[in-house]
């Protein structure tokens, strides 16, 4: 089978920033848009990545793919998963999807983006979702979420309106992968915040 992939495009490109807009019933059912999905999931696979947006590959349409594999998670510690009630969620489509947060305390954690390569920050977001959406096959479906799936679901409906997490980033924890490695990797995410809070009340 031939591999298709798509580009993923980078930070900059006007298509990140648009709202996108609504499929409409014959496109879900067209062999474009599943054709697409399957595009959008090898795409994904092969990033690799958790989560991908149509408007993360040219394209202004409410339609999004999740997948948090379990190798994904071999060779992270438990203790990191736990902290982030991070499972594997199986591979599913998200068509013209409205997201409530659930009332509650937020959750601060560092996370990326395809779309910003090579970068990472730490980002508030609520810990509990709920999801209202269609699957590839047109049919409604509710997803209530919470922990790092409840992350993924933010993040990609975000890029849906145009946003994407540096708009709610401490902007000061902002890093490349490299300085996160070399620096914050591992640590609690207490210490790095109390770290990067003295840094940024000593300029100079
Ligand atoms: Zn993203």
């Amino acid at each position: 089978m031939r591999r298709e992939r798509l580009t993923i495009v980078q930070v900059g490109e006007p298509v990140l920033r648009q709202r996108a807009r609504a499929l409409t019933a014959d496109e879900i059912r067209s062999r474009e848009i599943r054709q697409l999905i399957a595009k959008m999931r090898q795409t994904m696979h092969d990033a690799p990545g958790v989560g991908l947006a149509a408007p993360q590959i040219g394209l202004p349409l409410q339609l999004a793919v999740i997948e948090d594999r379990e190798e994904y998670l071999e060779d992270i510690a438990q203790e990191h998963l736990t902290e982030r009630e991070r499972r594997p969620v199986p591979f599913h489509v998200l068509i013209n999807p409205t997201i409530r947060e659930v009332p509650g305390k937020s959750v601060e954690f560092y996370e990326g983006c395809l779309s910003l390569a090579g970068f990472t920050a730490l980002v508030p977001r609520a810990r509990s979702v709920r999801v209202e959406c269609l699957d590839e096959h047109g049919k409604r479906k509710s997803i209530e979420a919470s922990g790092w799936y409840a992350r993924i679901l933010q993040h990609e409906i975000e890029h849906l309106h145009g946003r994407l997490y540096i708009d709610r980033m401490h902007s000061h924890t902002f890093a490349s992968l490299d300085n996160f490695n070399r620096f914050w990797k591992g640590k609690p995410i207490d210490e790095v915040r109390s770290a990067l809070n003295r840094t940024r009340q000593n300029p100079g």
